[in-house]
C-alpha cells in the first residue's frame, strides 16, 4: 500500500485537523523530507489552503481543540504549530497548555515553528506555486532514500504544497517525493 493510501486509511479518509471528508490529500510534515506514513497527515484542501494564509482565521481553527487529542505525532506537530500562530487567542493558549507532546514530538514541532510561516512557496523565478500546479525540474535531483535521480526536465504534475514554503511534493517515477521549490519552474 502506498504512503498516501496508508495515511488515508489511518484517518478514515477524513482530514486529521478538521474532520472534513472533502478533498482530502496527504501532506508531509516539515522538516521531514521523505514521505512516510508516520511523518504525514491527511488534510483537506480547505485546511491546507487556510494554513498557508499569512494570517490564520481563528474561527476556522477551533477544530484544533479536537484534533489536538490525536494519538498521531505528525498531527500533534501540525496542531502545535498552528496553535502557536494563534496564540493571541485565549482558547489557543489554553489548548497549548493542555497539549501534551513527548520530547521527540516537541522537538519536531519546534523545528517547524519558524518554517510554518507566512512566506509563499515560489519557483526558481519567484512565481507563486499552488497545489495542483504543474512544474518542471530545472536540475537533476538525487532522491534521498529512493534509488534514483529525478532528471532535469522531468515534468511533475499536480504538485502539493507542504507546511515548509521551500518544499513542494510531487510524484516522480511513481514515487511521491519532496522537491525544493527553487529547483522547479512552473509550467
Ligand atoms: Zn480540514
Amino acid at each position: 500500500m502506498s504512503v498516501e493510501q496508508s495515511v488515508l486509511e489511518r484517518s478514515a479518509h477524513a482530514c486529521e485537523l478538521c474532520g472534513s471528508t472533502d478533498a482530502v490529500g496527504v501532506m508531509l510534515v516539515s522538516p521531514k523530507t521523505l514521505s512516510t506514513v508516520d511523518d504525514s497527515i491527511a488534510v483537506c484542501a480547505a485546511c491546507q489552503s487556510a494554513m498557508n494564509e499569512s494570517v490564520l482565521d481563528a474561527k476556522q481553527w477551533r477544530c484544533l481543540t479536537d484534533s489536538m487529542w490525536s494519538p498521531v505525532p505528525a498531527v500533534q506537530v501540525v496542531v502545535y504549530r498552528l496553535l502557536k500562530r494563534l496564540d493571541s487567542e485565549s482558547w489557543a493558549q489554553d489548548a497549548l497548555d493542555m497539549l501534551y507532546l513527548d520530547d521527540d514530538t516537541r522537538k519536531w514541532a519546534e523545528q517547524g515553528v519558524q518554517a510554518a510561516n507566512v512566506e509563499a512557496t515560489v519557483d526558481v523565478n519567484g512565481a507563486v506555486l499552488q497545489a495542483g500546479d504543474n512544474v518542471v525540474l530545472i536540475k537533476d535531483l538525487d532522491v534521498k532514500g529512493a534509488n534514483f535521480t529525478a532528471k532535469r526536465g522531468t515534468a511533475v504534475r499536480g504538485i502539493s504544497l507542504s507546511d515548509n514554503p521551500k518544499h513542494i511534493e510531487g510524484r516522480v517515477n511513481g514515487q511521491r517525493i519532496v522537491i525544493i521549490s527553487a529547483y522547479v519552474k512552473k509550467s
